[in-house]
């Protein structure tokens, strides 16, 4: 999988610091108050599971899954597959954690959706922001890190299916996309 990968745009270490620094924020902007964690799946898996590790105030977990049809490259029609129930959403302060904003509709169209559901507030983090991608207005309260346009993989985020098990943030070399 190593060999797949053309240079490492993000590695473990720093990863693990900007995670860290989310953390921090996070406690701090949420202590004393209920909250609930929404990871959207599956890219998100990893960046949650690391991230609400590192916040020591109590916090509940829910998960989200949507995906695009069409080439990656364009905003794709988007389908819901899942969003956390009524329970578990009405009146609730709500942290959405997304891998990658991309084009924006897919956080923006989560966010609303849990609006919808009776939500009491609605905050953003994404591990990875692209915002010369942006295809509607929508910024994420919190963000790790800030790539430029190119594809990455790794951390979660996956190529094909592939590639969400490296541990650190990598560009693909183009023998590997097919
Ligand atoms: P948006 O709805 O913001 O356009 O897209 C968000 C989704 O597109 C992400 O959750 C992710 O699945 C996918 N995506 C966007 N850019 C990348 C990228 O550079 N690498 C990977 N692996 N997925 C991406
Ligand atoms: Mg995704």
């Amino acid at each position: 999988m190593n060999h797949d990968i053309e240079r490492v745009l993000i590695p473990e270490g720093e990863i693990l610091a900007g995670v860290e620094r989310l953390a921090r924020e996070i406690t701090e902007f949420y202590r004393g108050s209920e909250f609930t964690v929404v990871s959207v799946l599956k890219g998100s898996c990893i960046f949650a599971s690391d991230l609400i590790r590192r916040i020591p105030i109590p916090l509940e977990l829910a998960f989200a899954a949507a995906h695009s049809y069409g080439a990656r490259t364009e905003a794709g029609e988007l389908s819901i597959d899942l969003l956390p129930t009524g329970n578990e959403v009405r009146g609730r302060r709500i942290l959405l954690v997304d891998d990658i904003l991309d084009t924006g509709q897919t956080l923006k169209r989560l966010k609303d959706e849990l609006l919808a559901s009776g939500a009491g507030e609605v905050r953003t983090c994404v591990f990875l922001d692209k915002p010369s991608r942006r295809a509607l207005e929508f910024e994420a309260d919190l963000r790790a890190f800030e790539v430029d346009n190119l594809f990455v993989v790794g951390y979660g985020l996956d190529y094909a299916g592939r590639y969400r098990n490296l541990p650190y943030v990598g560009v693909l070399r183009d023998a590997a996309i097919s």
